[in-house]
C-alpha cells in the first residue's frame, strides 16, 4: 500500500512574500503537486498533509536560532498555498486525509505518522512539498530508517537553494534507494 506525503506547501514556504519562501522554485510546483495529490486522494489512498507548525514563545525549539518565525499555529502564513489550499478544503473530511502537525522537520518527528502508516499495512511513502533538501530530506531519512519504501516526485519538490535541491535528489536515489519520478 502507498501513501502521499504533502509537505510544508504553506504560503511561509512558497509565496512571493512568505517568512521563509522557496518563491518561484515553490511556486512552480503548484500544478504538479495538485494533480498528484487528487489522483491519490481520488484513489482512495492515504494522503497526509504533513504540516510545521510552530509557536513564536517556543524559544527552546533549534529553528528559532536558525531561521526567522516561520508556520505560527493560528497565522495566514499556515494557510495552504494556491490550489492546494482548494484540494484540501474540498477533501478534508475524508477518511484517506490527514492533517498533521509537525514541529520539526521530519513528518516522523514526534508525531503519530508511522504508527499510522503501518496500522494501513503502507509500505511505501511518496515525498512532495518543500524543501526538497530540509523537510523532505529529513522526513526521507527517517522513512529510509524505518523500512520504507520512498518514491519522490521530481517536479513536485522544491527549494529556495537549487543546489541543495539537485544534491537531495542524488541522495534520495544514490543512498536512501528512492525511487525519482
Ligand atoms: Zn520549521
Amino acid at each position: 500500500m502507498r501513501a502521499l506525503l504533502s509537505i510544508d506547501y504553506t504560503y511561509d514556504f512558497v509565496a512571493t512574500n512568505g517568512a521563509l519562501t522557496t518563491g518561484k522554485a515553490g511556486q512552480q510546483i503548484e500544478q504538479a503537486l495538485v494533480d498528484v495529490t487528487t489522483a491519490f486522494i481520488q484513489k482512495g489512498e492515504y494522503v497526509v498533509f504533513a504540516i510545521d507548525k510552530h509557536d513564536k514563545t517556543d524559544l527552546f525549539h533549534p529553528e528559532a536560532a536558525l531561521f526567522p518565525p516561520h508556520n505560527l499555529a493560528g497565522t495566514f502564513g499556515r494557510e495552504l498555498y494556491g490550489s492546494l489550499a482548494e484540494v484540501y478544503r474540498q477533501n478534508k473530511e475524508q477518511t484517506n486525509v490527514y492533517w498533521l502537525d509537525k514541529r520539526h522537520y521530519s513528518a516522523f518527528s514526534g508525531t503519530d505518522l508511522d504508527i499510522r502508516l503501518r496500522e494501513r499495512n503502507i509500505t511505501e511513502v511518496h515525498l512532495t512539498g518543500v524543501c526538497t533538501d530540509i523537510c523532505i530530506l529529513h522526513t526521507a531519512v527517517d522513512a529510509y530508517n524505518l523500512g520504507y519504501k520512498i518514491v519522490v516526485h521530481e517536479n513536485a519538490v522544491a527549494s529556495f537553494d537549487a543546489q541543495g535541491h539537485e544534491w537531495a535528489l542524488r541522495h534520495f536515489s544514490g543512498t536512501l534507494g528512492a525511487q525519482l519520478v
